[in-house]
């Protein structure tokens, strides 16, 4: 372990909306913006000094936007579910000109570019965390890439999912000629055009890939391996909190986070009752095996495929917390509220409950609570 060249009370990993939600309560309830851009040139005079605290945010990504940096084009905003405002300034002023058939990414990177500015939040990038430990000393070591080594009192970790994509194992993966792609691959239908696709997975992702594709491609084939629950009724904010209490029960009780359509069941938006309209929703029983045209079933039934789009979900991107050492028998985290129960220097946010964006923003504002008054003993 490398020694640390700065000292911070609180490190905050990933500027997605989690985490420029609890940057921004750290700023408000008096927690300095560290912004110095240059390492100290001398280790010892900052990391022992006593009343060097305020918080940086390190983050992996090139620019602004968090994940929605990386969303396909065609995922518009009038196509997003519901996008929540960051604290403090709303996505209307900040981005006066963005109209609802606008790129996701283009307008989310450009309205939390103007927030960092406006905040003037101390992102620092593009810094990926390899490895959190423990320094001995009750403080924790944050290790980077580009960055040096951070000593802090207490980390946030935001850093979502979109970095942690999962593909389960099917036999023959390796002998399909065709293209596999994930989620985190999927740009635009039209690469897809006249093409037999086999979209894999049952929830939002890969309904709405599904239905974009459907309308281009020579054929799909939908699998999922549990049949699709479609939530017909009114998606209101009773049902959402419903839903949320339901995730937060488990992570409580230290299980992985379950996905949000496990609970909620799939929102039946426009273009899903569209692509519905026209046969496309139509699932299948997950398939056996891949083979080297296409898949093939347990009962020998066979489908040629040029494409299979895995659109099977993601975990959370935690591989840097493994040295902590944070994990239960459950393979979960157990959670109380945004802390992790084990260890009030670690909180999880836009974590199982709070993985969306209203979730994220009320999480941010829970952590940077709870650390401040920790900090204050
Ligand atoms: P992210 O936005 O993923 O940000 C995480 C940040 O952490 C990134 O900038 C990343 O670079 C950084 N990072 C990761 N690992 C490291 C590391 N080791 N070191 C340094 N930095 C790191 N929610 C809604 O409320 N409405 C929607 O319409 C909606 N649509 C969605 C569509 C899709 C396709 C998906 C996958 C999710 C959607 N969600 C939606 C969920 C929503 O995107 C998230 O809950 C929320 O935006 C995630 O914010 P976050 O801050 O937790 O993570």
């Amino acid at each position: 372990v490398a020694a640390p060249s700065r000292a911070v009370d609180v490190v905050v990993v990933g500027a997605g909306q989690a985490g420029l939600s609890a940057a921004h309560h750290l700023g408000r309830l008096g927690v300095a913006a560290r912004a110095d851009s240059t390492p100290v040139a001398d280790p010892a005079r900052d990391a022992g000094a006593a009343g060097v605290g305020g918080f940086v945010v390190l983050d992996g990504d090139d620019g602004p936007g968090g994940a929605w940096r990386h969303r396909w084009p065609t995922l518009r905003l009038d196509k997003a579910h519901r996008i929540h405002d960051l604290p403090g300034l709303t996505l209307a002023e900040a981005v006066p000109d963005a109209d609802p058939g606008t790129p996701a990414a283009e307008v989310m990177t450009r309205y939390f570019a103007a927030y960092e500015r406006r905040f003037a939040l101390p992102v620092r990038r593009p810094v990926r965390v390899g490895a959190v430990r423990e320094a001995g000393d009750g403080r924790l070591l944050v290790e980077t890439d580009t960055d040096g080594v951070w000593s802090t009192r207490a980390l946030v970790n935001a850093t979502g999912t979109w970095t942690s994509p999962f593909i389960p194992f099917y036999p023959g993966m390796s002998e399909f000629r065709g293209r596999q792609l994930h989620t985190v691959d999927y740009r635009t239908p039209d690469e897809f055009a006249g093409q037999h696709v086999v979209v894999v997975g049952g929830g939002a992702s890969a309904t709405q890939l599904l239905a974009e594709i459907s309308e281009v491609a020579g054929g799909t084939t939908w699998v999922t391996r549990r049949p699709p629950v479609f939530n017909e009724g009114p998606f209101d904010e009773l049902a959402g909190r419903e839903a949320v209490a339901r995730v937060e029960r488990a992570v409580r009780a230290g299980r992985p986070p379950a996905s949000v359509v496990s609970v909620t069941g799939l929102v039946m938006t426009p273009v899903l009752l569209a692509a519905r309209e026209r046969g496309a929703l139509r699932r299948q029983p997950m398939f056996q095996r891949l083979v080297a045209d296409g898949v093939v079933w347990a009962d020998g039934r066979h489908q040629r495929a040029d494409a299979i789009l895995w659109a099977t979900g993601f975990r959370a991107a935690l591989d840097h917390l493994a040295p902590l050492g944070l994990r239960g028998p459950g393979g979960g985290i157990a959670m109380d509220g945004t802390r992790v129960a084990a260890d009030p220097r670690v909180h999880l946010v836009g974590y199982g409950p709070s993985a969306s964006t209203i979730g994220a923003n009320r999480a941010g504002r829970e952590a940077a609570r709870a650390i401040v008054r920790w900090l204050a003993g």
